[in-house]
């Protein structure tokens, strides 16, 4: 039997496989195929940093060069190459790269192919119409920012609201546009969502709720608007897209591995197992049990998640015996117009307690609760506090003693 190990998805959670192979002492052929033509680099900046206004264009986030890669890791690095097959009876892998399809066999295989941003129906076809998941994606946002484009957003999420927040950093007009009345409810609360919603109106961000989108108007093949159900249409020279995203998974279909009935995320055990001999899935795409909210099934869609689980699954792999479960308690950041939201935990409550709420600094603290338990906890521009509160979670703390701790008892 072959000793390769394999990591399918050149991103985050892959990286952090191939360097935890490593450094828990394998020497095998380690292999990373990744379908990107772009070496490994970090997702977050391209909403952030690498939108701002600077006359040049910054460099790709990547976190390796190629040769260190190579050096510090001796990998096998096919880029550009997607993996398209499982075939776990004969633990192969079908690859399709530059030089046309190969079979790659292996004994331990880390399935890190993250998530594919939604577009909108007719979107694909229409110059100036965008998602932001990739690299590339990055750029063609960034030059439409830099040529001054009157910008919509569709979907008040994280990452639409920190474009918006990117554009009016250059003064441009921009529109988002959410279906919910609240942005955010199903992520935050409602609370919360209000109080990023404040956000978007004191920045001069023209926030529009409980609107539908139904169609995207052009000319000569460019976007020059988009029309909302109630028959208006908003010009825009620029539209992202922040209408969430599906699991990379499409390539799997009809392959042993036992896929979510909602999104089609790898279903894992509380060690990343998909239950396939030799066979881990981590970050965007897995879904796991959490044994601190009573085992319940989640994908996480965060940066930690993903470096954690990439690292963690790995070692499971080549260690099943000693396989240790996914206990991190979820973390989230996002960055608007200067501030910094943070979230740990879930954000499935029974009641949500605001306990501070400053909207003339936009400071903001607001704890979760679940049964007698904290379970999450939000803050605007409270970094210490927040890790304070993660702390809590993972220690399962009781909610009387989470308010104490917050002042609020
Ligand atoms: C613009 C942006 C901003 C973000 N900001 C934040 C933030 O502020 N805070 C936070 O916590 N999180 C943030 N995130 C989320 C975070 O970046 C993701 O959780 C993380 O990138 C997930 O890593 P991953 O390796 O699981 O998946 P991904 O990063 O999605 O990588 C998967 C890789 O696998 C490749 N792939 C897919 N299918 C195949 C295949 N069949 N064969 C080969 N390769 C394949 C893909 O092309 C991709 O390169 C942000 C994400 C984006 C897009």
């Amino acid at each position: 039997m072959s000793d390769r190990f394999v990591v399918v998805g050149g991103s985050l959670a892959g990286l952090r496989a191939a360097q935890a192979a490593r450094r828990a002492g394998f020497r095998g052929p380690l292999t990373m195929i990744g379908g990107e033509a772009h070496l490994p680099y970090d997702r977050p900046p391209l909403s952030k940093d690498y939108l701002e206004p600077n006359e040049r264009q910054p460099a790709a986030p990547t976190f390796r060069t190629e040769q260190a890669l190579r050096d510090e890791l001796d990998l096998d690095l096919r880029l550009n190459t997607w993996a398209t097959g499982l075939h776990p009876a004969h633990t192969t892998l079908t690859v399709h790269g530059p030089y046309g399809e190969d079979e790659l066999d292996y004994r331990y295989l880390v399935l890190a192919t993250g998530a594919e941003a939604r577009m909108l129906p007719g979107g694909e076809q229409l110059a100036g119409v965008h998602t932001l998941r990739t690299l590339d994606d990055a750029i063609a946002v960034r030059t439409a920012l830099d040529n001054g484009a009157r910008t919509v957003i569709v979907g008040a999420g994280f990452i639409g609201s920190e474009v918006a927040s990117a554009a009016r950093v250059r003064g441009l007009d921009v529109t988002v546009l959410e279906a919910l009345p609240v942005p955010l409810v199903r992520s935050v609360g409602e609370a919360m969502g209000r109080a990023c919603a404040a956000l978007h109106h004191a920045h001069g961000t023209d926030l529009r709720c409980g609107v539908k989108v139904t169609d995207l108007e052009s000319a000569g093949g460019r976007v020059t608007g988009v029309t909302l159900d109630e028959g208006s249409t908003i010009p825009a020279e620029l539209v992202v897209v922040g209408a969430g995203v599906a699991p990379g998974t499409g390539w799997l279909t009809g392959s042993a591995l036992r896929l979510h009935e909602r999104d089609k995320g790898i279903v894992c055990d509380g060690t990343l197992s998909t239950g396939l001999p030799g066979v881990y899935a981590a970050g965007d795409v897995a879904h796991f049990p959490h044994p601190l909210f009573d085992g319940t099934l989640m994908r996480l869609e965060h940066w930690t998640n993903a470096a954690e689980q990439g690292a963690l699954a790995a070692k499971n792999a080549l260690n099943p015996d000693a396989a240790m479960p996914a206990t991190a308690v979820p973390y989230f950041w996002s960055d608007w117009y200067g501030r910094r939201i943070q979230f740990v935990g879930i954000p499935r409550a029974e009641e949500i307690r605001v306990v501070s709420e400053e909207l003339g600094e936009e400071k903001f603290l607001a704890l979760y609760r679940g049964g007698d338990r904290i379970t999450g906890c939000i803050t605007i521009d409270r970094p210490a506090q927040v890790m304070k509160f993660r702390r809590m979670i993972a220690q399962s703390k009781t909610w009387d003693e989470a308010l104490h701790f917050a002042g609020a008892r």
